[in-house]
């Protein structure tokens, strides 16, 4: 297969999805990797080590996709780069089906069969391939660090002959994989960590990695874990006893981050502005929801709010700020993924019967086929 890689463009993208490690692989494999000049130097691979491993360097995105079967991307392309993927080829990455339904819908009119990494099937197979889970572990990670950055004080307890640091108070709202993975973090940095979650699951890791949960535990709490692990949408009611519980506590909270989402739904709102009144001046909050509306009333897309001497930060891209580290997950993602869209001589066939085919693929036949991106 002939394969292309672009300069990401779309929101200052800073990763790319294939590293000097995948390039190799799929050389070995036997695919044909064209990768546009430049796209892999905000995550620290240049040009040169692409082409070591094995890759071509074209100068534009057009020369990059001229005849591939396949691109790969991270965020859809837009522009000239759009433009370029050939009429009939695959595109596979996290395009967001959601927010970029009418250029998808373009795209299957040409026929290019386009793949949605969101969309990856929570089944053990599929693990490999999960880049929401390895781009949201590196997301919670990054959190702590700009909530570690922006607070004024230290995160551990500390007993110094000048006296004694109290450590840090950290709330982490959402235990998923970037959840779980800011209170790995923030343990780690000595912060006394409690979190909350809607899913009972949630309750056993987060006891597990050493934080105290906090919930209003009732007959519905009990049930509100999707079939695929997802969380469900809360009744009203049940709303209103969480905020309650959570007004409380945040009060004694100095640092909150919130990662609560529900697929295919705005985010959650579970911080309101009368609750970031409530904290104490210097407390620091992060919004990993912000892209989606937001967990925290105030936060801002890309920005760090400042609330009554409190901080709301507000980066959407939180795995971009871990470039290289987030490429080469997300590259070993795609890499996982291409044999269920090839055939054993290396051509592009997906295999439509499997699972995991079928839970991504948005467009084939040159029609819409996901209910995420039909019309
Ligand atoms: P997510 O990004 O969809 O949401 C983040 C978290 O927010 C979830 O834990 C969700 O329950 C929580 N949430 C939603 N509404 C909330 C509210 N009102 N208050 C508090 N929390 C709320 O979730 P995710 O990180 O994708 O993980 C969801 C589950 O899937 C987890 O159990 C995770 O371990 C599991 N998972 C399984 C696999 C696999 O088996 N292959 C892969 C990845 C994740």
């Amino acid at each position: 297969m002939k394969i292309a890689v672009f300069k990401e463009t779309r929101n200052a993208e800073t990763r790319v999805a294939v590293t000097p490690d995948t390039i190799k692989k799929l050389a070995g494999a036997g695919h044909e990797i064209r990768v546009e000049a430049g796209a892999g130097l905000a995550a620290d691979f240049p040009d040169e080590a692409f082409r070591e491993a094995g890759a071509s360097i074209a100068e534009t995105a057009q020369q990059a996709a001229a005849g591939v079967d396949a691109v790969f991307c991270v965020r859809l392309p837009e522009g000239g780069s759009l433009a370029a993927i050939p009429d009939n080829a695959a595109l596979i990455g996290l395009v967001a089906p959601h927010d970029n339904g009418e250029e998808i819908r373009q795209l299957a009119a040409r026929g290019v069969e386009v793949f949605a990494c969101e969309f990856t099937p929570r089944i053990t197979r599929a693990q490999s391939m999960d880049a929401l889970s390895s781009q949201a572990n590196l997301a919670g990670y990054r959190a702590v660090l700009e909530a570690a950055h922006a607070y004024g004080r230290a995160f551990p307890m500390m007993m110094t002959a000048a006296g004694t640091i109290a450590p840090a108070r950290v709330f982490v709202m959402g235990a998923g994989v970037a959840g779980l993975q800011a209170i790995a973090t923030a343990k780690r940095l000595g912060a006394q960590v409690s979190a909350t979650d809607v899913r009972p699951a949630a309750k056993e890791q987060v006891a597990s990695l050493g934080g105290k949960f906090v919930a209003v535990e009732d007959e519905e709490f009990k049930e509100a874990e999707t079939a695929g692990g997802y969380a469900k949408e809360m009744s009203d009611e049940y709303k209103a006893k969480q905020a309650k519980l959570v007004a409380e506590h945040i009060t004694k909270q100095d640092v909150v981050i919130t990662t609560a989402l529900i697929p295919g739904r705005p985010a959650p709102r579970l911080i309101d502005a009368e609750m970031v009144a409530s904290m104490k001046p210097g407390s620091v909050l992060v919004d990993l929801a912000v892209e989606r509306g937001g967990n925290i009333e105030g936060a801002e897309l890309d920005r760090i709010a400042q609330k009554d001497g409190k901080s709301i930060i507000g980066y959407a891209n939180l795995p971009g700020r871990l470039p290289a580290d987030a490429s080469s997950l997300y590259a070993k993602n795609l890499l996982a993924f291409l044999p269920l869209v090839t055939a054993e001589d290396g051509a592009y066939a997906p295999d439509w019967d499997d699972e995991i085919v079928a839970g991504m693929v948005l467009t084939k036949g040159g029609e819409a086929v996901h209910d995420a991106v039909k019309g």
